[in-house]
C-alpha cells in the first residue's frame, strides 16, 4: 500500500474550473479503490470550505514563517482524507486563479508556493500527522515547485508530475523568485528558469522522476514545436520518463440511466429517452422543440484553445443547414459577445447559456445529438467521452486526447462496429464545415445513426484502467510500497519514438479517412 499525496489547485465537487477538478476527484478515488492509502491536498478556498463538511482541524504548523493549518476531511465519504490547507491568501470569493476583473490574483506565486511548500512539509512528515508520503504526485503548475523543492532533501518521496496543460505555466519575473525566497540552487537553465524568468512548470518537468501527461497523442506533441510551448527541448530530453495516461471519467457522475440532472433516463439498450432529454432542452433554451431537427452543442471555456473562433468563423454556413445549437459556457468577453449576437439574431435555434452551469452541462450532452469540440490542442478533453456515453456523436479535431479517444466514422470502422464520431484534421471553419456535413449525411441515416451511437454508449471510459497505469507507475518508482492488488499487464509505456513522425502519420491516417 503506497501512502500517495496528491497535490492539486481544484478537486470536484469542491471547486472546479475544468477537467482538472474532475481529475483530482476520480483519481484519488480510483486509487483508494485500489487500496492505497491517498491523501488529497488543495487550498482551503472560501467556495470549497462552504462544499465540504465534516472537517477538523488535524494540523497546525508554520512554513517559510506562515501560519497554515489542515482542515481534514473527505472528498467523498468513502473516500480517501482530503486535507484543505489553511491560509488568509485562499479566503476569497470566486475563482481560484483570477479576480473579478479577469486578471490572474496579483499574489498567485505566493499562494500556489505556499502550497508547494506545504506540500513537502506534510510529505516528510514535518507537520505533525505522523504521515509520510511514499510518492507525491503534483498537477499543473500550481504544484510544479513540489518536485523541485523535494529534490534538495537527503531524504525523499518518489515524485511523479502531471501535465493537464502545458499552456499554463505560472511564469514570474526573477523578482518573485528572491522575493519567495526560494533556494538559489533551483535558478539554472535546468531548473525553475524560463528565458530569464521562473517558471512553476519547469519545476515539476525538470526535477520530477516520472512525467505524464493526460493522453498518449499529447506526451508525444509536447515534444514539438507546436504543441510545446517552448519547453519541447526539456520534454524532448525527458523522453524516457515521460508518459501519456488518458484521462478516464466518472462513470456513476456521468451515467445516462441514473442521472439524477436529467429529465428521463435513457442506455445503450433503450434510446428511446434520449428524445425526452432533447426536447426538454429545445424548451428550456427556447429552441423550436423539433425532435428530428439535428441539434449540436458545446460546453467550454471559451477561449481560442477550445476552437470556439473556428465555431463562430462557421456560424453563417452552419446556420445555412436546417440544425439548431446548444452553447454553455463562459470566457473571453468577445467570444460571449459573439454567442449573444447568433442567439439573438436566431432565438428559436441558437440558446446560449454564459456561465458555469453542471446540471445543464450534463442535460446539454443528454439532450443534443452532436458534441462539437474543434480544439486547437486538447491534453485530454472529458466532452468527448461524456458524448459518447450519452449516445451523442463527437465531432473532434485530430489532437491529443481527442485523437486518442473517438474513432472516425468510416465505412471501414462503421463494418467493423468501431465508429463512434467525427474526427477532422485542419483547425479551419472550412474543414469543421465539411465534418459537420458528414455528420448530416449520416444523421439522415437511422440504423447507422443508432449503431454508433450504441458503440460510444458501451465504450469503457472508466477510471479502472488509467488507475491501474498510475499504480504501475507508482510500483516502479517505489516497488516494496506499492502492492499492486490486480496487477496491470502492461505497464505506462514511456513515450520514446520521434514525436513528430508519428503524429504525421496518424494525422496522414486520419485525413485519408
Ligand atoms: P478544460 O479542463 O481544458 O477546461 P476539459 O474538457 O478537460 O477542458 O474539462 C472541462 C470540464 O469542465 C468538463 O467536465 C466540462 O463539462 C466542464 N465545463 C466547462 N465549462 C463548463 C460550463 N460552462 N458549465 C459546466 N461545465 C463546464
Amino acid at each position: 500500500m503506497a501512502r500517495v499525496l496528491f497535490v492539486t489547485s481544484e478537486a470536484y465537487p469542491l471547486l472546479k474550473t475544468g477537467g482538472l477538478a474532475d481529475v483530482s476527484y476520480s483519481l484519488p478515488m480510483a486509487l483508494h479503490e485500489l487500496g492505497q492509502e491517498v491523501r488529497v491536498l488543495m487550498p482551503a478556498y472560501r467556495a470549497a470550505l462552504s462544499k465540504a463538511s465534516e472537517l477538523r482541524c488535524a494540523a497546525l504548523f508554520e512554513v517559510h514563517g506562515q501560519n497554515v493549518a489542515v482542515l481534514e476531511g473527505r472528498l467523498a465519504p468513502n473516500g480517501p482524507l482530503l486535507w484543505l490547507l489553511q491560509h488568509p491568501g485562499y479566503d476569497r470569493p470566486g475563482n481560484p486563479y483570477m479576480g473579478p476583473n479577469a486578471q490572474p490574483w496579483p499574489d498567485n506565486a505566493e499562494r500556489f508556493a505556499l502550497l508547494c511548500r506545504a506540500a513537502v512539509e506534510l510529505a516528510q512528515d514535518r507537520a505533525g500527522l505522523n504521515w509520510r508520503a511514499d510518492i507525491v504526485h503534483g498537477n499543473d503548475w500550481q504544484s510544479g515547485l513540489v518536485p523541485a523543492l523535494l529534490s534538495l532533501e537527503a531524504q525523499r518521496p518518489a515524485t511523479v508530475f502531471t501535465v493537464h496543460n502545458l499552456a499554463y505555466q505560472g511564469l514570474y519575473p526573477y523578482e518573485i523568485f528572491q522575493r519567495l525566497g526560494l533556494p538559489h540552487q533551483l535558478w539554472s537553465m535546468h531548473g525553475v528558469e524560463f528565458h530569464g524568468q521562473m517558471s512553476f512548470m519547469k519545476g515539476g518537468l525538470a526535477y520530477a522522476d516520472r512525467i505524464t501527461t493526460v493522453s498518449p497523442s499529447y506526451a508525444q506533441e509536447i515534444q514539438t514545436h507546436e504543441f510545446g510551448c517552448g519547453l519541447e527541448g526539456l520534454l524532448r530530453q525527458r523522453h524516457e520518463d515521460l508518459s501519456g495516461i488518458v484521462n478516464g471519467i466518472d462513470a456513476e457522475q456521468w451515467n445516462p440511466a441514473i442521472d439524477l440532472h436529467l429529465p428521463a433516463p435513457f442506455d445503450a439498450d433503450h434510446l428511446e429517452g434520449k428524445a425526452a432529454n432533447k426536447k426538454a432542452l429545445q424548451l428550456r433554451l427556447g429552441l423550436t422543440p423539433d425532435a428530428n431537427v439535428p441539434l449540436f452543442g458545446f460546453i467550454g471555456r471559451l477561449v481560442q484553445q477550445k476552437g470556439i473562433d473556428l465555431l463562430l468563423k462557421a456560424m453563417p454556413q452552419l446556420l445555412d443547414s436546417p440544425v439548431q445549437l446548444a452553447f454553455l459556457g463562459s470566457g473571453e468577453p468577445l467570444y460571449e459577445q459573439s454567442l449573444l449576437y447568433w442567439s439573438r439574431r436566431f432565438p428559436r435555434r441558437v440558446g446560449v447559456v454564459l456561465g458555469f452551469n453542471e446540471a445543464l452541462s450534463h442535460q446539454i450532452e443528454a439532450g443534443v445529438d452532436v458534441f462539437f469540440m474543434p480544439s486547437r490542442f486538447e491534453p485530454c478533453g472529458l466532452n468527448q467521452m461524456y458524448s459518447q456515453r450519452y449516445g451523442t456523436l463527437p465531432i473532434v479535431r485530430a489532437v491529443g486526447g481527442l485523437v486518442d479517444t473517438v474513432v472516425d466514422v468510416t465505412p471501414e470502422t462503421l463494418a467493423a462496429g468501431k465508429a463512434s464520431g467525427f474526427v477532422f484534421n485542419k483547425a479551419s471553419a472550412k474543414s469543421l464545415l465539411k465534418t459537420v456535413k458528414r455528420a448530416l449525411a449520416l444523421y439522415q441515416d437511422k440504423a447507422a445513426w443508432s449503431a454508433v451511437q450504441r458503440t460510444g454508449m458501451r465504450r469503457d471510459f472508466s477510471w479502472q484502467n488509467s488507475a491501474d497505469r498510475y499504480l504501475a507507475l507508482y510500483s516502479q518508482l517505489r516497488p516494496e510500497a506499492v502492492a499492486v492488488k490486480s496487477a496491470p499487464e502492461e505497464l505506462p509505456a514511456p513515450v520514446v519514438e520521434p514525436p513528430v513522425k508519428k503524429r504525421a502519420v496518424r494525422r496522414r491516417k486520419v485525413e485519408e479517412a
